[in-house]
């Protein structure tokens, strides 16, 4: 229904929803607006190559973008790369909070950075209309920090500008934490001190086959349940329910009340069948899963002259063809032919 009614001069979306065709609704789009980065995590790049796609200008986003809200996303969270390290950021963040959902609504604007750039930044984004931002942290002990990034001087850096954004009120602020065994599951017990003294919320993530290299086995995600079980034996948690069908974190408080921390765990507890997400890389390729095989060249129809109607026709077609769940562990599973980086975590 939504597609035959692109087809006309002023489309009238009849259930404003953009389903996929196993039923689920997509209101949530994930953007990469570079896929450079000033970090070089051991576990997610090689540490040789910088951008390997093109960027688009700002205003190119932002057509894009609109497609996607007229087609009922209410949620956009810019990624990359690093998305800090583009310039025109603020403007982008500005124009975002003017566009207004299919329901009348602003949209939920949200970033996720690794924070090096955050303590002159934080200011700036949430003046410009940032909602919330995520930090990635993978280590709370500087030398493990910074043997991780291979960038000396970054614990500091990411300390300062999560006190920065927390300073700008772009709260709840959520720390992300990707754990390998051998690497920093050392480091569980004290990112749970971390959330309590900082006043974030850590969320551990599993690790999933989405590297430069090839370092994923299944032996070295650390799963959901040895996570939850460690850190009780610190500090004693209580599941807290989920607040919508489609969040990926599973939530505990602590039990004495003060904090909270989240586990994603896309490898041990896939959540596939909630999945309300879509991708745009820097280069205007719709991912419809981060593990997918095809892109969907949005970017080059609007180049060759495509208007607004054939494009939000495209859109819908696309997400027709959103996968029904990754393969990970499975035999045969295929890594796609970008690495997280590159696509836009
Ligand atoms: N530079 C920004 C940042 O650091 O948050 C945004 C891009 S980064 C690719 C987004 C997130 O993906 C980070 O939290 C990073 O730790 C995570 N990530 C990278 N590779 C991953 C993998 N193979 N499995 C799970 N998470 C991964």
């Amino acid at each position: 229904m939504v597609a035959a009614s692109l087809h006309t001069s002023s489309p009238v979306i009849p259930d404003a929803r953009l389903t996929d065709s196993h039923g689920r609704v997509i209101h949530d789009l994930r953007v990469s607006i570079t896929d450079r980065c000033n970090y070089k995590c051991v576990y997610c790049r090689t540490g040789e190559a910088g951008a390997q796609y093109p960027e688009l200008a700002i205003e190119e986003y932002l057509r894009l973008i609109r497609l996607f809200v007229g087609l009922g996303i209410t949620k956009v969270r810019l990624t990359g790369g690093e998305p800090l390290l583009r310039r025109g950021l603020p403007d982008l963040l500005r124009e975002l909070a003017a566009m207004r959902t299919l329901w009348g609504e602003p949209l939920d604007l949200a970033v996720t950075t690794n924070g090096h750039l955050l303590d002159s930044l934080a200011e700036p984004l949430k003046a410009a209309g940032l909602n919330r931002i995520t930090v990635s942290m993978d280590a709370v002990d500087a030398a493990t920090f910074e043997r991780i990034t291979r960038i000396p001087g970054s614990f500091t850096a990411v300390l300062g500008g999560i006190r920065a954004a927390r300073r700008a009120g772009l709260t709840p602020l959520k720390v992300n934490c990707v754990l390998l065994r051998g690497f920093n599951d050392d480091q569980i017990e004290g990112f749970a001190h971390f959330a309590r003294q900082e006043d974030v919320v850590v969320r551990f993530i599993e690790f999933m086959p989405l590297e430069e290299g090839r370092l994923w086995t299944p032996q070295i995600v650390v799963p959901m349940r040895e996570i939850v079980e460690r850190i009780t034996r610190v500090l004693p948690l209580l599941e807290l329910p989920p607040r919508e069908a489609s969040e990926t974190a599973r939530r505990y408080g602590f039990a004495d009340g003060r904090g909270e921390i989240g586990i994603i765990a896309p490898v041990t507890q896939a959540f596939c069948g909630a999945c309300s997400r879509l991708r745009l890389t820097s280069d205007g390729k719709i991912r419809t899963c981060l593990f997918s095989q095809v892109e969907h060249d949005l970017y080059g129809r609007m180049r060759n002259g495509a208007g607004d109607e054939e494009l939000r026709e495209y859109i819908f077609q696309t997400v027709q063809q959103k996968e029904a769940r990754h393969h990970i562990g499975e035999p045969g599973f295929l890594k796609p032919s970008r690495s997280m980086v590159h696509i836009g975590g």
